[in-house]
This record gives structure tokens, C-alpha cells and sequence, in this order.
């Protein structure tokens, strides 16, 4: 990258050799996308590629939602064979596009356990391993003293069970982000950041707040958390909540591995100042017009307590705590997809939208240039009224 947000020659060179996954499509194609997130910005990229005429818009600069504020963590376990499927091919996307002069990708495996007499959990744990197994997802199922073993940085003596990934990893996600929105507008993209936009779906339109309008053949609603009420502005309702999760960075000696405590529900990873650790969610809908971006005072100094117990010998020390949004549905799956004639919409990725960005930014992509979308996860198969609880994406699922 370059200091003005361009994308550098080495980084050019490195885009211009990853021919692998171009969209094919309609050149002739007129794109709004809306929102600079790890979402929008990946499909902006992929459209322009394609040949379409895309404008990106962002109300802020690009990475200001949710894609600024995540962990970067990773990982292809998923027990559902397609976000197994999304997750592996995105880990390709980040290891084949990461660089020097792109953004940093580093191999970490990924470990998620469950504590002695959390018996629910534990069954959780060693049905997700089962199925991820029979999909094919390389993953271990191990007790305490052998992860132990394995990653001595981790107190184990209280792990009943852990699956250990080893398809994982941890990036920098608005880097990231500003890759794809850099390699967007150096395949021709136009990027209107600082630009709040309306949408309008009948023909499908953007109103910018002076009222200005421009129609466009197709518009991409990836406005993350603000996505439903962008939308149900433009008269249409999806079955969508944002709702507010923490995190952390803390100072302290810690190269492996990505960790997942199910029981306690809290998670931490290497970076570079030390460690980056975050917890639960809040169980409610958020208001991303209010909601509060600083952490809760309680917020860190719980989860400092948590991590001390988890990675003993880390000399722990907090540098900064933030809140961010993500967004649930339903059933736990996001909505990718056509709604309207030429009106589309990709959100709902209940905490794990960074990770499957690369490829759910390309198969949007790709729907919108006349191909085929991701059945399982059409936003139509709400009606957009239905009441739901908000559950966290990271926490364990207890069916089959
Ligand atoms: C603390 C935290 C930790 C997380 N950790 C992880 C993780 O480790 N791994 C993972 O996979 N996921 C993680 N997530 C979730 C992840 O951040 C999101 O799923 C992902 O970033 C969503 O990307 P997006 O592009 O859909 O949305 P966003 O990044 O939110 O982008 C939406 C963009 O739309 C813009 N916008 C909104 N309204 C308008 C408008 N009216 N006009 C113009 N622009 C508009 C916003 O400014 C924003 O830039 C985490 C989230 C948080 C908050």
C-alpha cells in the first residue's frame, strides 16, 4: 500500500498474478456498493475485475464499521460442510493476496475447548469434531494434558476437551480492507468514502443526502450493522439484529495458539503489541446510531482475570479496549443474496464475517454479474418480521 491509500507497485504485481478467481460477468454492468467493509470492498473488487462501472460508497472512510474493530482471527472449523467450504477457500484467498505489501496473514492454529464437568459443552465439542471430520476439515480432537503438550503457553489442567484447526490464522483486518478497496479502484472502482447514502429499489437507486440521485443496474446493500435500516428505509425488512461485542489489547509475551474457552466464552490470540482477547456477546439488538463504541469499565479488567488464569506465565498488561457490532439472523446464517430486482444484500455473519469475507465478497460478486448465489443463505427465506433471540456466532451449538 502507499501512503495515500493506493495500491503500491509491489502490491499491484501481486494482484495482478492472482487471476484464479475472476468473476465473469456482465461488463457492461452499473454497481453501487454500499459499504467499505472486508464485504463490500472484496466485492467492489471482484465487479470491477469483472468489467462492471462500480462506485463504492462508505458514510466514513473505508474499514470504519465492524471490519476496523475485528480480531483478524481465521479458521476453517466449522461443523456446517458450506461455511467450512467459505471459510477454507477464504484462508486461500488471504494466504495467496497477503504480503509485505498487502497485509499480514500469520499461520496460528486454532484451538476450541470445553472445561471438566461442562458436560453439554464437552458433547458440543466432540460432535463438532465428529462432523467437521466426516466434511473433511483436517481437525484433532485431544484431551487437556495432550493440548497441553502441544501448546505449553496454556493452563490445561481444568480442559476436558479441545479440537485443534490447523487450516488458521490471524490477519490485520482493516488492512485487509483497505487492500481490497486500494485493488477495487485500481481495477477501476470510483470510492466515495465520507458519503451516507440512501437506498431507493424500485428502479434501484442511491439518494445522497443532498438528494441527489443515481440510478444504478444493481445495488449491494453490505452496509454491515446499518444494513436494516438502510433497507427498511427503502421499504423492505430482513431478519436481521446488530448486537455489541468487546475486545481487547494487552501487552505480554504469547505466540500460540488462537484459543476459544467455550465454557467461559472468551478468546485470545497473538499480535503484535502482545495479545488480543474479546468475549460473550451482548444478547440484545443494538442501535448502531447509539450504541456505545468505548468498552465497559468491568469489561477488561473481567476478562484480564480470565486470560491470567488461561495463559498463566503472560505478563498482562492492558493497552485499549473498544466495542464494535455484529449482526444476527435466525438461524445463525447470513443473508447473501438478491431481494429485489437488482437490489442485493449481504450481512448477518454473526461474528465470523471477516473470515468468510474473501469468498462471500466473490460469490455476491458473482450472483450480481448473472451467475449463481449461495442457495443455503438467500436472504428471501425470511419474511423480515420474524421475532428471534440474539445468540453469539462463537457460541457452541448444542444440536446435531
Ligand atoms: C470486536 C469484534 C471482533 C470481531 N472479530 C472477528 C474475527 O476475529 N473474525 C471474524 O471473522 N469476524 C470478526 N468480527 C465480525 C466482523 O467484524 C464482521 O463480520 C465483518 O467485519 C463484517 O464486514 P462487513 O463488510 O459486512 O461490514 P462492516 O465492516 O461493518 O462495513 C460496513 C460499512 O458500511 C458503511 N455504511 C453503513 N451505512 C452506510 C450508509 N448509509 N452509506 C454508506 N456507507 C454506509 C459503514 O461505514 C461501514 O464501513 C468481529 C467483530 C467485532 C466488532
Amino acid at each position: 500500500m502507499t501512503e495515500d491509500g493506493g495500491v503500491s507497485d509491489g502490491a499491484r504485481e501481486h494482484l495482478a498474478a492472482d487471476t484464479d478467481t475472476a468473476v465473469e460477468g456482465d461488463s457492461s454492468l452499473t454497481v453501487a456498493v454500499i459499504g467499505a467493509g472486508a464485504v463490500g470492498t472484496t466485492a467492489a473488487y471482484a465487479l470491477a475485475r469483472a468489467g462492471a462501472d462500480v462506485t463504492l460508497y462508505d458514510r466514513g472512510s473505508v474499514a470504519s464499521g465492524a471490519s476496523g474493530r475485528a480480531a483478524g482471527i481465521c479458521y476453517d472449523a466449522f461443523a456446517d460442510s458450506l461455511e467450512a467450504t467459505l471459510a477454507a477457500e477464504s484462508i486461500e484467498r488471504f494466504r495467496a493476496l497477503s504480503g509485505e505489501e498487502t497485509f499480514p496473514f500469520v499461520e496460528c492454529p486454532y484451538v476450541w475447548f470445553a472445561r471438566e464437568g461442562d458436560d453439554d459443552r464437552i458433547d458440543a465439542v466432540r460432535r463438532q469434531v465428529r462432523r467437521m471430520q466426516e466434511n473433511g476439515v483436517v481437525v484433532l480432537e485431544v484431551d487437556g494434558s495432550a493440548l497441553g503438550e502441544r501448546f505449553p503457553s496454556l493452563r490445561t489442567d481444568d480442559i476436558a476437551v479441545a479440537g485443534i484447526a490447523g487450516a488458521a490464522g490471524y490477519t490485520d483486518p482493516a488492512r485487509y480492507t483497505d487492500c481490497m478497496a486500494a485493488a477495487a479502484t485500481g481495477a477501476g472502482a470510483r470510492l466515495e468514502a465520507e458519503t451516507d447514502v440512501a437506498v431507493r429499489t424500485t428502479p434501484p437507486r442511491v439518494v445522497l443526502e443532498n438528494g441527489a440521485g443515481r440510478e444504478f443496474d444493481a445495488v449491494l446493500v453490505a452496509a454491515g450493522a446499518r444494513t436494516k435500516r438502510l433497507l427498511a428505509d427503502a421499504g423492505v425488512s430482513i431478519a436481521m439484529k446488530p448486537y455489541r461485542v468487546q475486545a481487547l489489547i494487552g501487552s505480554g509475551d504469547f505466540e500460540e495458539p488462537m484459543w476459544y474457552d467455550a465454557t467461559d466464552e472468551c478468546y485470545a490470540r497473538p499480535h503484535l503489541d502482545g495479545l488480543l482477547a474479546g468475549n460473550g456477546a451482548e444478547h440484545r439488538e443494538a442501535d448502531p446510531a447509539r450504541y456505545d463504541r468505548d468498552a465497559d469499565p468491568e469489561f477488561a479488567a473481567t476478562l484480564e482475570t480470565r486470560i491470567r488464569h488461561r495463559l498463566p506465565d503472560v505478563e498482562l498488561g492492558l493497552e485499549r479496549a473498544w466495542a464494535g457490532l455484529c449482526t444476527a439472523t435466525p438461524d445463525r446464517d447470513p443473508l447473501v443474496g438478491r431481494l429485489r430486482e437488482g437490489v442485493y444484500v449481504a450481512t448477518g455473519f454473526q461474528g465470523h464475517g471477516f473470515m468468510r469475507a474473501p469468498a462471500i465478497g466473490e460469490r455476491i460478486a458473482r450472483e450480481i454479474s448473472g451467475g449463481s448465489g449461495i442457495d443455503a443463505y438467500d436472504p428471501t427465506r425470511f419474511a423480515g418480521d420474524e421475532e428471534f433471540d440474539v445468540t453469539e456466532g462463537t457460541t457452541l451449538t448444542f444440536e446435531e
